[in-house]
């Protein structure tokens, strides 16, 4: 996950037998190398004193592409839903020209995401106020006969003030070879482990897919009321044979047919210690999480230091997210109602300590739910996109007065983190949300879904750059800005040609 924040490597000579290969000994070291002009498209070129071969080193971005001056115009198609066939029809490129060109974005995002990142490790950050939720993907099968999906995964971190998204993290790893990592389980004896105890214990195989999916018992209700989808949840979670593993997988779906798929839970825990990494200098963390086991555990581990020093908290948020447009403009109006109702009969109080009155009002009717014996507040300040919304407190240590708890309750919202997953869905063809057909047995097809699940990860990293960077929100500022990462929005041009 933290790969693409090391600085590039070092240049070395590239002839395996030759001793300066052996012994990684970079360009720059007296001696070594003699300078040995430009390659035709302007890189410099070097000979290895030790066997006399000459290399260069790619530096400018484009080098190699034919019609480079498409590329903007294919960045910008990529994440304005155009699908893949429209763009090779508008653009008149070739299919291969396409996949090469998305690898080639996703190389640029990455080096500009990692070169603008790496200050976040110093950068101070006083509150952060963050929402992590996961959402789905659908993978269409490659192989005719056999049609069952392919579903990832992909947790993200969103903060709700400046809308950064820290990142975003899918349950797939493309560069392992399935094939050789069944072959070794099949001799090591992993099979015969717990889980925990394997080699390979993060990495889904097709004997623990099958054997999983045949126990599963998919069956979700729908249209809950906001309470017993908590309380569902929770009694889902204690079916798990891992409480903290998210995934449920179905005989309709089946493992990718490269790369592989990584336990949820492996996703998550690495997810927040990736956070907690890559964030140095932040003075509080406020996490507001979806419910699940696994998130909750993740969370509490990784900052399990920072929690009982007081500067981190977590929280629950369950959003009903099932309510019509008019049951969210009712809610919304009646919460508003009861709010200007306060208000008046506290003339001598400031709007947010109305609020603050109000919350500490509902502190002291909360439910009790689940095994844990989580406490949760309905939340009296409904938005129209979280309309129905309840909040349970995980790292309650009895210790914070009334006003601050009711302040922290105040600012539990998956907003930021919702709003990111929305452009995903509208502005990415590869992603939108698949539509469940009857005569397909269950089975998904998604006639823009991408067959590689690999592509599935690279315009999410896209997206994410493209979010943070490039697209101001309503107040003319980029995410970026608002952290101080950046000056102004940047153009894609300036992805493109980073370097
Ligand atoms: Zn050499």
């Amino acid at each position: 996950m933290g790969s693409y924040l090391s600085p590039p490597g070092e240049v070395y000579c590239p002839n395996e037998a030759c001793a300066n290969h052996t012994n990684q000994v970079p360009v720059g070291i007296a001696g070594a190398y003699a300078s040995f002009g430009k390659t035709a498209i302007g890189n410099p070129r070097w000979r290895c004193s030790v066997c006399g071969k000459t290399f260069s080193r790619n530096t400018k971005a484009t080098a190699r592409q034919r019609d480079h001056h498409k590329n903007k115009i294919i960045f910008k198609l990529l994440v304005n839903k155009m699908p893949v066939r429209r763009f090779i029809e508008v653009t008149n490129i070739a299919p291969q020209t396409f996949y090469h060109r998305l690898a080639f974005f996703h190389r640029q995002c990455q080096a500009f995401a990692a070169h603008r990142e790496r200050a976040l490790t110093n950068l101070a950050i006083r509150r952060l106020y963050l929402g992590v939720d996961r959402q789905d993907y659908l993978v269409n099968w490659q192989v005719r006969k056999d049609k069952r999906n392919i579903q990832l995964s992909a947790i993200a971190a969103v903060d709700n003030e400046h809308g950064y998204c820290f990142g975003v993290h899918l349950n797939f790893d493309p560069s392992l070879d399935a094939a050789a990592i069944q072959a070794e389980v099949e001799t090591n004896g992993d099979l015969h482990k717990p889980y925990p105890h394997r080699r390979f214990a993060r990495h889904w195989l097709n004997t623990d897919h099958d054997e999983a999916s045949s126990r599963s018992m998919a069956t979700k209700r729908r249209n809950l009321s906001l309470s017993t989808a908590i309380d569902d949840t929770y009694a889902a979670a204690l079916m798990r044979d891992d409480i903290e593993s998210p995934d449920a997988p179905s005989p309709l779906e089946r493992l990718p047919e490269y790369g592989m798929q990584i336990h949820g839970e492996y996703t998550m825990y690495g997810h927040f210690f990736f956070l907690k990494r890559l964030l140095g200098n932040v003075q509080k963390w406020r996490f507001f999480i979806d419910q699940d086991p696994g998130l909750r555990a993740a969370c509490l581990a990784a900052f399990h230091d920072e929690i009982r020093g007081r500067t981190a908290d977590a929280f629950y948020v369950r959003i009903n997210k099932g309510l019509t447009v008019d049951e969210r403009r009712h809610r919304y109006n009646n919460a508003k109602a009861v709010f200007e109702q306060a208000k008046a009969a506290h003339p001598g109080m400031k709007p947010q300590e109305v609020k603050r009155e109000l919350i500490k009002e509902r502190l002291a009717a909360m439910t009790t739910r689940g095994k844990w014996q989580d406490q949760w507040l309905d939340h009296p300040f409904p938005t129209m996109g979280e309309p129905d919304k309840a909040v349970a407190c995980l790292t309650d240590l009895g210790d914070y007065d009334e006003d601050h708890k009711a302040w922290l309750y105040n600012k539990a919202s998956l907003h930021g983190v919702d709003s990111f997953f929305n452009q995903v869905r509208r502005r990415l063809s590869l992603l939108v949300r698949p539509i469940h057909s009857k005569s397909n047995k269950g089975r998904i097809w998604n006639g823009y879904s991408p067959y590689n699940p690999g592509n599935v990860a690279t315009v999410l990293d896209i997206m994410r750059t493209v979010h943070n960077y490039i697209l101001p929100g309503k107040d003319g500022k980029t995410p970026a800005e608002r952290l101080g990462l950046a000056q102004a929005p940047l153009d894609y041009e300036d992805i493109i040609y980073f370097s």
